[in-house]
């Protein structure tokens, strides 16, 4: 099994072929594409700084002072009242938007109503698979640690919305889509009680907006994570508390995540939004 990266960061990012696929997710069947399909090995970053193995500590910010706090909205404003920040970092998620106007700043981040399914397993095996995205529709599939699977789709014409009820739309998606490449569900049914939807965090070219605007460049945003802030959270962690320690950031390339990408139309947009 070819190891491609992440080795010196605590985890291994592997290419899985056909054969590895079906040992690692036997539920995919024969119906797998090599070419089309990515098994996204994932909980990697998470996984590597959940048990602490191997990525290098930040170095603490030069005394409190510097970092006098880091938190967003409401709170932040609050405490400016008050208190003088050297850096104050907006973190506000789906509510991104509002809180960087309390200081002037345009954040276009939107809150999109996102759902998930759940199929309890008749078989009650409790076997793990990694992630695994059907990029052909989107349609994207993993293991709960309890038994049972998650499944996920994100229909691009969703709307800006603060809705956070199931979207019956939702289950005619993925009854078009699913069998695709997981047939095997399309027996299974879903257990509505332990359906559910939150909200994305959406930016115009689905990429997180990191650093500070240039108008603002003290208060560092942290947001429009999207579908994907779990997993970025522990790089999206140190690349602020880099900055905030250092004026920079020294361990990722920020520039294509700034916040001045959308006033110079210079987006590159991710078309796979999961
Ligand atoms: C259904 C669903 C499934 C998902 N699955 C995954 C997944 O498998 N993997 C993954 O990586 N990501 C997943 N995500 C996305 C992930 O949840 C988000 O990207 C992530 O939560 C964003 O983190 P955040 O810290 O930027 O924002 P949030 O987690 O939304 O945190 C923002 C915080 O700011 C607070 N806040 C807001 N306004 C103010 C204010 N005015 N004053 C003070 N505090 C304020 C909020 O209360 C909140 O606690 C999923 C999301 C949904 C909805």
């Amino acid at each position: 099994m070819p190891v491609l990266a992440g080795q010196g960061w605590g985890f291994a990012l592997v290419l899985l072929r056909t054969a590895g696929m079906l040992a690692t997710v036997p539920v995919l069947g024969a119906r797998v594409v090599p070419a089309r399909i990515r098994l996204a090995l994932a909980l990697l970053l998470s996984v590597a700084v959940f048990t602490g193995a191997g990525a290098p500590a930040v170095p603490p910010p030069d005394g409190l002072g510097r970092l006098a706090l880091a938190v967003a909205g409401e709170t932040a404003m609050g405490m400016l009242a008050g208190l003088a920040a050297r850096w104050v970092v907006n973190a506000a998620g789906s509510d991104a938007r509002e809180v960087a106007a309390m200081l002037g700043v345009d954040a276009p981040v939107d809150p999109v109503r996102r759902n998930l399914a759940f199929a309890p397993d008749p078989s009650g095996s409790l076997q793990l698979i990694p992630m695994c995205v059907d990029l052909d529709t989107g349609v994207l599939l993993r293991k709960e640690a309890s038994g049972g699977y998650v499944i996920a789709y994100s229909n691009p014409n969703d709307v800006p919305s603060r809705e956070t009820s199931v979207d019956p739309a939702f289950f005619e998606d993925l009854a078009e889509r699913i069998g695709n490449r997981f047939p095997f569900l399309e027996d299974l049914p879903f257990d509505p009680g332990q359906c559910w939807a939150g909200l994305y965090p959406e930016t115009p070219d689905h990429h997180a907006i990191v650093g500070a605007p240039p108008e603002a460049p003290r208060f560092l945003q942290c947001i429009g994570f999207g579908g994907h802030g779990i997993m970025h959270a522990p790089a999206a962690g140190r690349a602020i508390a880099e900055l905030v320690a250092l004026g920079r950031c020294e361990t990722f390339d920020l520039h294509p995540l700034r916040p001045s990408r959308f006033a110079e139309g210079d987006l590159v947009v991710e078309t796979a939004v999961l």
